[in-house]
């Protein structure tokens, strides 16, 4: 067996690497203290952020702690060698693929692992097993962007950078809640805003943060898109705003594109007349104009066709490829890019090349040497665990992501997990929703660990670099793959002795891919020493020996056989979820500011929690006085799939009809909240990306008999019906309800801190409200509320006395010595609600004024909107009075 190849954490400091969050692709500083500690800064220099950072980005070094690490191999729960491990998956493959062919076989992959592992992991399913069963999480991101590039261009590509947004004078944003999902793009157009006046619209159902800065919100139906941009394109022609002789010389399919969409009717958007006017006039009158999409775009039935119907709109007026001009999709994920360009996507070759190109299959297979290149496209991410569920997958791979969660229809994933005989997942850690139902768990590194490159959302490779050592037994991604690959007997293709090798033969795969005409061409790094390929900076593709970086497009070349774009003739589609009497709710999900994915990593920062601690159905007040939903009820979400119980959040932000709700909870953080449950598995006929945003659901009330709410220095382990846990400063703490009374309340607690010493009780038996309180040596270690209704307590100040021998620490409120800041409102800065509540008291209602005053909103700022949401209802209120 070959030695693992680790890395050695870099020397110099602070050490430069890569946010490792969301597509914007920050740079970053880090100073381990080398006892474990890391402070992270945001990197000046870097092109993406130029020294900024969002909350959680900020918040990086609160999250590498090694609690719920998995740090050694395990077979079937029992800690196991790597090389017993290793020889297991190698064996189980090998037999699968020798009973059931290659296709029974099957990787499930991430847009969180590095490029190089990408393209080991895929260099082995596609070239050697020989079937293109390698699907990504990304396909729940951004696929049908995919889709619809290479339907229009011929190939991935994004056309533009992130400059362009600071030279546009309009920017729209479709689907894409900037403001909480990239924060720091936002607060370059935020500046863009301020400095040059740029306009902004916003096209979407919900009324988000990114609206704070929006010249016009379009809250259109759900869905409604191509309707939309397909009016818009109608509107151009009549207006004579087409750029002619950009159609003749560069573009196919204008007619037919024209004629679908004068056949469509914006009017399905449900959008006021003279707001739509006022959004084509716009467009129409600005040159410069960029238009932002993500995944209110993707996430859809139709979501290929919405980037064709945007995409046709940039075509057919020649805005696209110069600077402040052009469509710009934003991914969710740090390498969702990366991953397309090492074909992570089961339709996918490598190097941008397509897998049903002949003359790209043979230069690959011939590079690669490989004896059976994948001939056609595998199993995308849905179809993928449907055919595990139906028992034709033999043996599944999971790398650093958490499909139990995170796709739609969770149980029948959960069950095709149970289903398939062979599950191996590698991942940082061991308790997660999906590693629970592994076979075989292998012990993976993670950011701050790892060492290889990223590529952002336009098109900058940046380098991740470790700071750390590898925990434990905890091993590079890449090495797993090439391992098993020596271990299936392919030990020439895989005899890469670190992260550099197989960096430089992507790079040097991409030469062909550029020789056959691709865009994808990295050529230039193919050569790269070592000492090279650890100081590489940040660089755009292109990068050959004649060009590197920069705009596509401006005079055509598109990657077509013709050369030319295409526009597509596309026509609006309703979701595939069908509305009914039963399900009369469209249920809208997404993302919070504070949180990532399934939060395995954010939740380990308590700063990061505070902002919005638990799961909840943000419902429109029409709604919930029909459903007589109050406030900090919780409601119970149906769908034909599953259920979910939430924390009603009242707001009219959301349209009637259709309320919101976030996807990160699981398993170990409010396993009754997980959203998957719920979402239908309809997806994208071209692109096979879930509808995410749009199933249908019955929402009532969830009638509890108890609620309770409990605070602990100690990790707490509800039994509940419903339980939401979160870290705080001091601790844990967690909500309850149920709606079976237990019959001992005292031995309830006792479970939940798992002690039975230094109780206290307090009961009301008037109210039914009860306190139980657990001391050591005076101080107070837990603590637990419990009444009929929701309780009423101050939940951050209830969080701090954890650990104070404070006499009156279970009164639930704050004493005058000690004024409670509330829940936090800005992560990066930590101030609380009240905080912010009582500057207005004082300061007036400027914002400017109130985020000075407090510091809320002047780092990432994407909290400002909900400091002029206090200003609003502050004001409202004065005026009742
Ligand atoms: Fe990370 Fe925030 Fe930058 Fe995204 S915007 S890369 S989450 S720091």
């Amino acid at each position: 067996m070959s030695e693992p190849t680790q890395n050695r954490p870099e020397t110099e400091h602070p050490i430069r690497s890569t946010c490792p969050y969301c597509g914007v692709g920050c740079g970053v500083l880090l100073s381990p203290d080398g006892a474990g500690e890391l402070q992270v800064k945001g990197d000046p220099d870097h092109p993406a952020n130029f020294g900024r950072l969002c909350s959680k980005g900020l918040a990086l070094g609160e999250t590498v702690d090694l609690e719920d690490r998995l740090l050694a191999p395990r077979i079937h729960g029992t800690e196991a060698s790597w090389d017993s491990a290793l020889s297991l998956v190698a064996e189980k493959f090998k037999t699968a693929i020798a009973e059931h062919g290659p296709d029974s076989v099957a990787f499930y992959v991430s847009g969180q692992l590095l490029t190089e592992d990408y393209y080991v992991a895929n260099k082995l399913m596609k070239g050697f097993i020989g079937s293109a069963n390698i699907d990504t999480n990304s396909r729940l991101c951004m696929a049908s962007t995919v889709a619809g590039h290479k339907r229009a261009f011929g190939t991935d590509t994004v056309p533009g950078t992130y400059e362009d947004l600071e030279k546009a004078d309009l920017v729209v944003l479709v689907g894409s809640n900037l403001a909480w999902c990239h924060p720091v793009l936002y607060q370059r157009l935020a500046r863009a805003r301020k400095d040059r006046g740029t306009r902004v619209v916003v096209v979407d159902p919900r009324r988000t943060a990114s609206c704070d800065i929006a010249d016009l919100h379009l809250a259109l139906n759900p869905g409604t898109d191509v309707a939309l941009f397909n009016g818009l394109l109608a509107h151009l022609a009549d207006q004579g705003a087409l750029d002619q002789a950009y159609i003749a010389a560069h573009t196919d399919g204008f007619e037919e594109a024209l004629a679908a969409a004068r056949a469509d009717d914006p009017g399905a958007t449900g959008l006021d007349p003279q707001d739509i006017a006022a959004f084509y006039v716009l467009f129409t009158g600005t040159e410069k104009t960029v238009t932002i999409f993500s995944q209110g775009v993707n996430q859809s039935s139709a979501g290929a066709d919405k980037v064709n119907a945007i995409l046709n709109c940039h075509l057919a007026t020649g805005r696209i490829g110069r600077p402040g001009l052009g469509p710009l999709s934003v991914t969710g994920q740090p390498n969702a890019m990366g991953g397309r360009e090492t074909g992570g996507l089961a339709n996918m070759l490598a190097a941008h090349l397509d897998l049903e190109n002949p003359a790209h299959r043979d230069r690959v297979k011939a590079f690669w040497n490989a004896p059976d290149l994948a001939e056609r496209p595998g199993l995308k991410a849905v179809d993928l665990f449907k055919a595990a569920r139906a028992g034709r997958i033999k043996a599944l791979w999971i790398a650093c992501t958490n499909p139990v969660v995170s796709l739609p229809e969770t149980g029948e994933v959960a069950e095709a997990l149970k289903t398939c005989d062979f599950v191996v997942v590698s991942d940082m850690y061991a308790e997660t929703d999906t590693a629970r139902l592994a076979d075989v768990l292998l012990p993976a590194t993670g950011w701050g660990e790892k060492d290889g490159t990223v590529t952002n959302s336009d098109r900058t490779i940046s380098r991740q670099r470790a700071a750390l050592p590898a925990p434990g037994k905890a091993r590079h991604d890449w090495a797993i793959y090439a391992e098993v690959g020596r271990r299936m007997g392919w030990g020439d293709a895989f005899d890469f002795k670190t992260h550099a090798d197989v960096f430089r033969e992507h790079a040097a795969l991409s030469r062909h891919a550029g020789a056959l005409g691709r865009d994808f061409d990295i050529s230039a790094l193919e050569e790269l020493s070592d000492a090279e390929y650890a100081a590489l900076p940040p660089r755009r593709w292109p990068l050959t020996d004649a060009r590197e970086g920069g705009r596509f497009f401006a005079d055509g070349g598109f990657y077509t056989p013709s050369g030319r774009a295409n526009l597509l003739p596309v026509t609006y589609r309703p979701p595939l979820s069908k509305r009914a009497p039963r399900y009369p709710f469209r249920l809208n999900t997404g993302r919070l500011r504070d949180q990532w994915h399934t939060m395995t990593r954010t939740a380990k920062s308590a700063r990061l929690s505070r902002h919005l601690a638990e799961p909840f159905l943000q419902i429109h007040p029409e709604d919930a006085a029909d459903l007589g939903l109050a406030p900090a009820d919780l409601a119970l979400v149906e769908s034909p799939s599953g259920t979910a119980i939430l924390r009603v959040l009242i707001s009219s932000d959301v349209p009637r009809g259709t309320p919101f709700a976030p996807m990160h909870w699981t398993g170990e953080t409010a396993p009754a909240a997980r959203i998957g449950a719920v979402i239908a598995a309809h997806v994208d006929p071209v692109s096979g990306q879930p509808e995410s945003k749009a199933s249908v659901v019955a929402i009532r009330k969830f009638d509890a008999a108890w609620y309770g709410f409990a605070v602990s220095l100690t990790r707490p382990v509800p039994e509940a019906e419903y339980w939401a846990r979160v870290r705080s400063d001091t601790g844990w703490r967690v909500e309850l309800a149920g709606q079976d009374t237990p019959r001992d309340w005292a031995q309830f607690a006792a479970r939940l801190f798992g002690r039975t010493d230094g109780a206290q009780i307090f009961s009301d038996p008037a109210t039914g409200r009860m306190r139980f309180g657990f001391t050591c040596d005076g101080r107070l270690e837990a603590a637990l509320f419990i009444a009929p209704e929701p309780v009423a307590v101050a939940r951050d100040y209830i969080a701090r006395q954890i650990g104070q021998p404070s006499p009156d620490a279970l009164a639930a409120r704050a004493g005058a010595a000690a004024p409670d800041p509330g829940p936090t409102l800005c992560a990066c800065m930590n101030v609380g609600r009240n905080t912010i509540l009582g500057a207005i008291e004082t300061h007036g209602t400027d914002l400017d004024t109130i985020c000075t005053k407090t510091t809320a909103g002047t780092n990432c700022g994407s909290c400002r909107s909900e400091v002029a949401d206090l200003i609003t209802a502050f004001s409202r209120r004065e005026a009742a009075e």
